[in-house]
């Protein structure tokens, strides 16, 4: 039986309550809650905007994981202290008083620490954003500049500060550069996407080569749109160039125009070649028939934003494509934050079908997820005759 003045086992709970909360400038250090706040993430290796949603039940989840911590702490402190001390009341102090007394020092931690950085990235919660990004599913994949900066603001989302943008609004396209310093390129840059493609150069361009195979894949709502995470294995050629195709997701409208004429919807397939530089096929969708390959899609929606949902078969990738596979093609950019430039854009001219219900599907999340045309300022089309 432990003999203890009141004062003693106060210093005993806080000393608990100090453990409990795991206050530690290293522990602080060690989660990136410190002083890189809001700076660009120079070490970052792989984030696209594809994985602002994968993030986010992660981040919240830790978050009640943290305020269940300090509650679950604190009442596991009272038990202590009641276990500690059998009679409180025969030492002059009431149970009543000492809990008080307890409360009003966990108040005064909180108050220092506010946020209790720590609790809010747990252990388990931590490592799964690095995780996903090894997986290469981001929509801006690579150890490139936009690698950066979307790894940067991830970092800065997981702190509590996530940069909400959307397609209308106070945070719709025209304010998507002021948002956060990395998104800068969305209102600078010279070579934006998407464009209305017209006045091309017609010259003969080289097919591209798709070296697609039926793939297992899974399907993500990320809150911009519906994107499908492929397996590797699949990959286009390109001017001797191979890229590795990533993912792909919708617009609705196209985002691109072929000679002013908007489409119904676009799916961008997004690729990536060992130095993080960006290919990407846009395949243009009109209204007609239904296409078998988009309805696996449709199957496997997951119920949950963020949360990725595997097919239960897999998808024969050549199918998205419409048989005639001329195109045009010209130098442009991500069309979400960050906006990076230097990808490689090529619109195949002839649409696929998708019927209304399939239309429809997606219209029912997305009605409209595109961005605005951009200025084309004398950028050099090539259409392939
Ligand atoms: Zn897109």
């Amino acid at each position: 039986m432990l003999r203890l003045s009141p004062w003693a086992r106060l210093g005993l709970a806080c000393g608990l309550l100090g453990l409990s909360l795991g206050w530690s400038p290293g522990a602080r250090a060690a989660e990136g809650h410190g002083d890189d706040h809001g700076k660009p993430a120079a070490k970052a290796t792989s984030k696209e905007p594809g994985k602002d949603a994968g993030k986010e039940p992660a981040r919240e989840g830790s978050k009640d994981a943290g305020k269940g911590g300090r509650e679950g702490g604190r009442e596991g402190l009272r038990a202590e202290v009641e276990k500690a001390g059998d009679k409180p009341e025969a030492a002059g102090v009431s149970m009543t008083e000492l809990r008080d007394l307890i409360d009003q020092k966990i108040a005064e931690v909180r108050s220092k620490n506010e946020t209790a950085p720590v609790l809010r990235v747990s252990p388990k919660t931590a490592p799964a954003p690095r995780a996903r990004a090894k997986a290469g599913t981001a929509q801006a994949p690579g150890n490139s500049p936009q690698a950066a900066a979307a790894a940067a603001a991830h970092r800065a989302g997981s702190q509590g500060h996530d940069v909400h943008w959307a397609y209308a609004g106070d945070t719709g396209p025209e304010s998507w550069g002021r948002l956060r310093p990395e998104f800068q390129t969305c209102m600078l840059g010279k070579r934006q996407s998407p464009i209305d493609i017209r006045d091309g150069i017609p010259v003969q361009l080289e097919p591209i080569q798709f070296d697609y195979r039926p793939t297992p894949f899974k399907v993500i709502d990320n809150g911009h749109t519906v994107q499908v995470n492929v397996e590797p294995g699949n990959a286009i050629s390109v001017l001797g160039h191979r890229y590795e195709l990533v993912q792909f997701h919708f617009h609705r409208p196209s985002e691109e125009r072929l000679n002013g004429r908007q489409f119904d919807m676009v799916a961008h397939l997004v690729h990536k070649d060992v130095d993080g530089k960006l290919a990407v096929v846009a395949v243009l969708i009109e209204q007609g028939k239904a296409h078998p390959a988009v309805q696996l899609v449709w199957n496997s929606l997951p119920l949950e934003k963020g949360l990725e949902q595997r097919s239960p078969v897999m998808m024969d990738l050549l199918a998205l494509l419409p048989q005639d596979q001329r195109y045009v093609t010209y130098m442009g950019s991500l069309t979400t934050p960050p906006c990076t430039e230097g990808v490689l854009w090529m619109v195949l001219k002839q649409p696929v079908q998708f019927s209304r219900e399939q239309m429809n599907v997606f219209g029912r999340m997305y009605p409209m997820n595109a961005r605005p045309i951009q200025n084309a300022a004398g950028r050099m089309i090539k259409d392939g005759q």
